[in-house]
């Protein structure tokens, strides 16, 4: 939208209300990971703060909830510098918003190709849970952390050591000299609905959901306490990679893969934007039938090439976008069970 005239004293009042509001929520979600309000909600009043920031551009500062990535570092823990920062995803949601997206960024990479056809798309489910940026050394897990503001995260090595499928030594040879590994933790659902189970039945209350208690878990003072959750991870993402040979994200996953890293079996590399959308809807229609929880799609510009090209923004990278799936009615195997007993 174009900007607009001066806001008047209501907007401001409104805009300053959904700052301290969209402070507090990342506060509770972030920090305590006991969320005040739904995900819709959250992302409706972050939506109506771009809108009134797109028309009132004079109103954003530099700490506005939109400039940064939301997350903090807890006291206590130790706090680790990321070699390379680590970004937000930008949200569309509707599919109306996606292809628009899809079509101004083919653009863009038409322009910047080498006569090179259309964009290959690496199209990923969105796991709800944690993100977490592994250090290897010589292919030794030397340092795992939190995303916390994206520059500096939580120092979780102890935690994320108990998580048996990540590799402390990773496999095979010629691995980058130094390479940060991005992830998602996440609790399965299938071992959440039987975690719940275990501790309705032994009198305590359940977990409120996967997402929530896989940040939990993660970031316990005591390791023991982490060891016992099944927590599980897949990469999704590389940060510093000194010397690594690959051209596209892809083909980043097939080596990590080889070295003994976990990674997701949903993602696809796609041709266009009309193979983009059957994905969407496909996986769509069987949400509840995966592995984990997702809360959307993530599309990725998969060419690394054409991914530094595009750059960041301040929140965000421009070669990748989530589309978040309309929000459904609270109906999770959590209450079926509290529903039976
Ligand atoms: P985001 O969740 O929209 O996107 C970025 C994150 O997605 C990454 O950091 C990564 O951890 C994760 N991710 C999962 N699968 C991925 C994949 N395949 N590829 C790349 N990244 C993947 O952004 P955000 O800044 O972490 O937070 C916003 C989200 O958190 C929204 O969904 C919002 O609703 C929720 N939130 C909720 C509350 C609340 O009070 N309920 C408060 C704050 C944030």
């Amino acid at each position: 939208k174009e900007p607009e005239a001066v806001p008047t004293e209501a907007v401001r009042e409104e805009y300053e209300n959904l700052v301290d509001l969209v402070r507090k929520y990342r506060f509770a979600y972030y920090q305590e990971d006991a969320p005040l309000v739904s995900d819709a909600e959250f992302d409706d009043l972050f939506r109506r703060l771009e809108e009134i920031e797109a028309l009132h551009p004079e109103l954003v500062a530099n700490d506005s909830p939109t400039q940064e990535v939301g997350g903090e570092v807890s006291a206590a823990f130790a706090a680790v510098q990321h070699l390379q920062r680590m970004y937000s995803l930008e949200d569309v949601f509707s599919l109306e918003e996606l292809e628009a997206w899809l079509a101004k960024a083919e653009a863009g990479i038409g322009k910047l190709g080498d006569g090179t056809p259309a964009a290959a798309w690496l199209t990923e489910l969105k796991i709800d849970g944690l993100a977490v940026n592994l250090l290897y050394r010589d292919g030794k897990l030397v340092r795992a952390a939190t995303r916390g503001d994206g520059t500096t995260g939580e120092d979780i090595t102890h935690n994320v050591l108990t998580i048996k499928e990540i590799p402390q030594q990773l496999q095979g040879g010629d691995f980058p000299a130094e390479m940060e590994i991005r992830g998602e933790v996440f609790i399965p659902s299938k071992a959440f609905a039987e975690f719940n189970e275990a501790l309705i039945e032994a009198g305590k209350a359940p977990l409120a959901n996967p997402r929530n208690a896989a940040a939990g878990s993660l970031r316990q003072k005591d390791p023991a306490e982490t060891a016992k959750r099944p927590l599980k991870m897949f990469v999704h993402g590389i940060g510093a990679r000194e010397g690594l040979q690959a051209r596209s994200q892809s083909e980043t996953y097939g080596l990590l893969k080889e070295w003994g890293l976990p990674v997701s079996p949903y993602s696809e590399v796609l041709g266009s934007a009309a193979e983009v959308l059957d994905f969407i809807k496909r996986y769509g229609e069987q949400r509840h039938k995966l592995l984990h929880e997702i809360d959307g799609i993530v599309i990725k510009v998969d060419d690394f090439a054409t991914q530094r090209a595009l750059g960041y923004t301040t929140r965000v990278p421009r070669w990748a976008v989530a589309y978040k799936y309309p929000p459904e009615e609270v109906h999770t195997k959590l209450l079926d069970i509290l529903v039976n007993v």
